[in-house]
């Protein structure tokens, strides 16, 4: 008998989590991402000189279920501890951070040959014939259009997305029910909030030293612009480029979403000034807002109160599953939880 298949939407943290269980289930899988890269908000840019974690900057682990993957990354030499001079100390457990860059997370999956990259799903729609697998997933890929049959489906992309997807998909199909219904509207009601990132280099030599390589600036402060200051070097096994330092900067939610619809020049400009002011560095404004690099995260970081009472959704009787980040927060490890939360939901009933 052919082993039952699913198609995963999404090579972020959840969707690969998610990949990994069922293909150790035995199940059949196929993953469609819409980039060329994995680990969706768990990212690198290579720039200029270096390397750049412009999503997620590190992690920590708390569950016995996430602090046993990432005992696996430590030993295949994909994650290490990082242990950066901190201006604003909190009582965190450890920070993990991907070496040599937050998107070597997607590789302790070892899922590659599972995954359709630059693969954007469009439509999936329920098709109730007999002796047909039941779910049509179309994606274009090559700026093709393509079609493929699935007994499963799992969306782990941002919630507001996954509304939009099941929305224009299959709403106003009869078969589906209230129940159906219901879950939209519990994803519709998932607001998510943008981050402006930028990222650029400094000359050492140049500009001297930091006494920090992080500032995790409290909410409570006056400046609200930006949330997050790291010094990207500070990193274990980035490049020694003994003279340059790399540097990421990340505004607030409250910020970016002011400012959603700004011209990147004017977001460079704000956010290098108040780096300079938090740093204390004498950058060159004019260079850098040439020889900065800019990112909107649209979906960056759901809304705390935002969180719901399940982990992640699964509706057994038309094979549709829902995770992500989003549930419950916006952290890796929930990511990975949830991934793992709606297969077990999957296996149950397969
Ligand atoms: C700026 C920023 C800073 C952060 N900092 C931290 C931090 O310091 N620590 C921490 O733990 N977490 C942090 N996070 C959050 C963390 O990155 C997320 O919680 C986690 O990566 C979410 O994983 P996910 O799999 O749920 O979603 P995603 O990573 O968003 O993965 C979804 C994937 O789906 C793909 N996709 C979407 N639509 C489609 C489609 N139609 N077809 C095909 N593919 C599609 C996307 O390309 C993406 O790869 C940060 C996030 C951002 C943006």
């Amino acid at each position: 008998m052919c082993a039952a298949s699913v198609a995963i939407v999404g090579a972020g943290i959840a969707g690969l989590a998610c990949a990994k269980e069922l293909q150790t289930a035995g199940l059949s899988v196929q993953v469609f991402e819409k980039s060329r890269g994995l680990g969706g908000r768990s990212a690198t840019r290579f720039a200029a000189l270096s390397k750049f974690d412009h999503g997620a900057q590190f992690f920590t682990a708390r569950s016995k279920n996430f602090l046993d993957w990432v005992d696996v990354g430590l030993q295949m030499g994909l994650i290490a501890l990082w242990q950066p001079r901190l201006r604003y100390k909190r009582e965190e457990p450890q920070w993990y951070v991907g070496v040599p860059g937050m998107a070597s997370l997607a590789r302790v999956f070892q899922l590659d040959e599972l995954v359709q990259r630059e693969a954007l799903v469009l439509q999936i729609e329920r098709i109730e014939t007999p002796g047909q697998m039941p779910w049509r997933l179309t994606y274009e890929k090559n700026q093709q259009l393509q079609v493929a049959t699935f007994d499963f489906v799992i969306l782990a992309i941002p919630g507001p997305q996954a509304a939009q997807l099941l929305q224009k998909s299959i709403a106003n199909q009869p078969t589906l029910d209230g129940e159906f219904t219901a879950l939209l509207q519990k994803l519709s009601c998932k607001t998510m909030l943008p981050c402006w990132a930028i990222w650029f280099e400094t000359n050492r030599d140049l500009l001297g030293d930091t006494k920090y390589d992080v500032w995790q600036i409290p909410e409570d402060l006056e400046n609200n612009q930006i949330r997050w200051i790291a010094k990207n070097n500070s990193k274990p096994f980035r490049e020694d480029k003994s003279s340059v330092d790399s540097w990421v900067v990340q505004a607030s939610s409250e910020w970016s979403l002011e400012h959603l619809a700004e011209d990147p020049l004017v977001i460079k400009r704000e956010l290098l000034s108040v780096f300079a002011k938090v740093t204390g560095l004498e950058i060159d404004l004019l260079r850098l807002e040439r020889e900065s690099f800019i990112q909107r995260w649209r979906y960056a970081r759901v809304v705390p109160q935002d969180s719901i009472a399940e982990v992640s959704f699964y509706l057994e009787h038309i094979g549709l599953g829902i995770c992500g980040d989003y549930f419950s927060a916006s952290r890796i490890e929930n990511a990975y939880l949830s991934g793992i939360d709606v297969t077990k939901q999957l296996l149950r009933n397969a």
